[in-house]
């Protein structure tokens, strides 16, 4: 088989039989960098081309709705709500071809061992996710999940304070705790020179990258 690079371009994705090995497909990036917008567009694909789509979100997840994945541009696709990612392979039917995974970063360590089991029953496993939380620490299990995806795409929001691709979720509420679910009144992008840690994070982590 020929090998091809899926830089957020599946085209060639779909057109592989069930009967062909599955695999994992990771996109991951900051908030508003079009994670959801991307998964909802390729799940849109696959049910198109009659592929029997499942997807998931967890629990935590119920800003917009409780039976859907919502992009903050309005996209929606039905989705089921999880507690803990033995769930989802509870809950994914025979017939399945693709199942697809919002919010990522909110399921337990042991999402990865359910998105290869999946994958390795012949399935496409798709999976967003918060690759770092408010602090630029990366968010468990996205860099595990990143570590065994055969497809990752990485996608970036725009820079609210300098229009420069975005990697950073700015905490910009007084809140401390690495889960506080919020829409735009509590995070805004950030590139790498205009984020600021929030006050009480670890902020030489971010000095000690790269
Ligand atoms: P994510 O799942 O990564 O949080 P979504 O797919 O939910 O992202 O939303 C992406 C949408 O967010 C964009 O299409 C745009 O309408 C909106 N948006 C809000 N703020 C920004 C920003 N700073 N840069 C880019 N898009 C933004
Ligand atoms: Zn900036």
């Amino acid at each position: 088989m020929d090998e091809f690079i899926a830089q957020g371009n599946d085209e060639h994705l779909s057109i592989l039989h069930r009967t062909t090995p599955g695999w994992i497909e990771v996109i991951a990036g900051s908030m508003f960098s079009g994670k959801s917008e991307e998964l909802i567009r390729r799940l849109r694909r696959a049910k198109i081309a009659r592929q029997r789509v499942q997807v998931f979100k967890p629990v935590v997840d119920n800003r917009y709705s409780l039976d859907h994945i919502v992009s903050h541009s309005e996209m929606r696709h039905e989705s089921g709500v999880v507690e803990t990612a033995a769930e989802i392979l509870a809950q994914v039917e025979e017939a399945t071809d693709v199942v697809g995974i919002d919010e990522g970063q909110f399921f337990d360590n042991e999402l990865v061992s359910v998105a290869n089991q999946l994958a390795r029953r012949g399935l496409r496993v798709i999976i967003a996710g918060l690759d770092q939380d408010y602090t630029g620490r990366p968010f468990e299990p996205m860099p595990q999940l990143l570590a065994v995806a055969e497809y990752i795409t990485k996608t970036h929001a725009i820079c609210v304070r300098c229009g420069q691709p975005a990697n950073y979720s700015q905490r910009i509420v007084n809140v401390e705790g690495q889960v506080v679910v919020g829409a735009g009144d509590s995070y805004e992008a950030r590139c790498r020179r205009c984020f600021v840690p929030h006050a009480d994070a670890p902020t030489q982590y971010i000095d000690n990258v790269g």
